[in-house]
């Protein structure tokens, strides 16, 4: 909007323009009827609505959508789209690659290029929901849990944000958006004091220091105790229920006396638990969990009273884990180094 005055117009057009660009989905400035032929050729000359070029789709027989895109200095970007009982649900990418370096992890075989811009992560909801819009169907739901740490590009994350709750432009609740952090504990501290209803989920994996630090260098910086003091600072400043996600690989993480640990570690945070099954990457050795080790955790879990759930996997036929799809694409490219 404050472009919009500074170059003459009225605060209004703001409005018209978030139309366009969010409710109809317009690409081009020229077919945005309601604004005059000079305001669509100033908007033109300064902006560009395209971020992103659809480079790849892939379908999975459970209908999962996986994108592939390319940013306008040729570099790639993945997005899934998940069809759920309650409606689709997009999993955004924050960053072209990721430094945290987690040793599980797909994303950071290749190094963080630069992080997104907000423009850029807008793009991933205006394009996949385009994508949609065809069928009447509508994407309820954001998971910002692609490639990248959100905390680590805090200012384009929140912006994305905004605009996709904002009435005005996709008007998706925040009780419907999910920000997932590896640990950033700074982050996690600003975001409590925002107060905002967006979800909060914490990549956990380990109950343990020495485990985690194994498996992510986060825990070096930020170390469990830091970290549990950020995320009490949060409960006592949000009323909110946090969620945390465990991938379970075998023989790493997914033993009972790991699953007791990580209930003695959360227990007064009346927190949620997300199990997930690890999904093996090529390079990285490690394996999924047996079925029998997964439920047996989980079981655990519950009869420790901790509440979680044991998710099923999705888009597996598709490179749907995080960053296979781009690693693939990369290498391909040679970007690979
Ligand atoms: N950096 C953020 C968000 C991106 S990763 C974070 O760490 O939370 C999204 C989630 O996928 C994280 O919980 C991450 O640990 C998990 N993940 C990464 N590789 C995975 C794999 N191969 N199988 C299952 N989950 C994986």
């Amino acid at each position: 909007m404050d472009w919009l005055v500074d170059h003459g117009e009225k605060p209004f057009k703001a409005q018209q323009l978030f139309a366009w660009l969010y409710k109809h989905r317009e690409l081009e400035f020229g077919n945005m009827s309601n604004l005059s032929k000079a305001t669509q050729a100033k908007l033109g000359e300064s902006f560009e609505v395209g971020a992103l070029a659809l480079e790849n789709k892939q379908v999975s027989s459970d209908g999962t959508i996986k994108y592939l895109f390319r940013t306008q200095d040729g570099l790639f970007l993945e997005t899934v789209l998940m069809s759920q009982d309650y409606g689709y649900s997009i999993c955004v990418t924050s960053q072209l690659g990721c430094n945290m370096g987690c040793t599980f992890c797909a994303s950071g075989i290749l190094k963080k290029q630069r992080d997104l811009s907000c423009g850029e992560i807008v793009a991933q909801l205006l394009q996949a929901q385009r994508d949609l819009d065809g069928e009447e169907k509508r994407i309820s739901h954001i998971v910002v849990m692609g490639i990248g740490e959100p905390f680590d590009n805090y200012d384009n994350v929140m912006d994305f944000i905004n605009i996709a709750n904002d009435d005005h432009g996709f008007g998706i609740g925040a009780r419907h958006i999910t920000i997932s952090t590896c640990g950033v504990v700074p982050s996690i501290k600003r975001f409590a004091d925002e107060q905002s209803q967006v979800n909060l989920a914490i990549s956990l994996h380990a109950p343990n220091d020495e485990l985690r630090s194994q498996l992510m260098p986060i825990n070096n910086r930020y170390p469990l105790k830091s970290l549990m003091d950020s995320l009490r600072y949060y409960l006592s400043k949000n009323n909110r229920r946090l969620t945390f996600e465990y991938i379970l690989i075998e023989n790493v993480n997914d033993s009972i006396e790991q699953a007791n640990e990580l209930a003695d570690l959360i227990r007064d945070l009346n927190a949620y638990v997300n199990l997930i099954p690890y999904n093996p990457v090529d390079e990285k050795g490690y394996k999924q969990s047996s079925k029998s080790s997964q439920l047996a955790f989980y079981d655990r879990l519950k009869r420790r009273k901790i509440q979680c759930t044991l998710r099923r996997e999705q888009g597996q036929d598709i490179d749907a884990a995080c960053g296979q799809l781009r690693a693939k694409k990369m290498k391909g490219l040679d970007y690979a180094s």
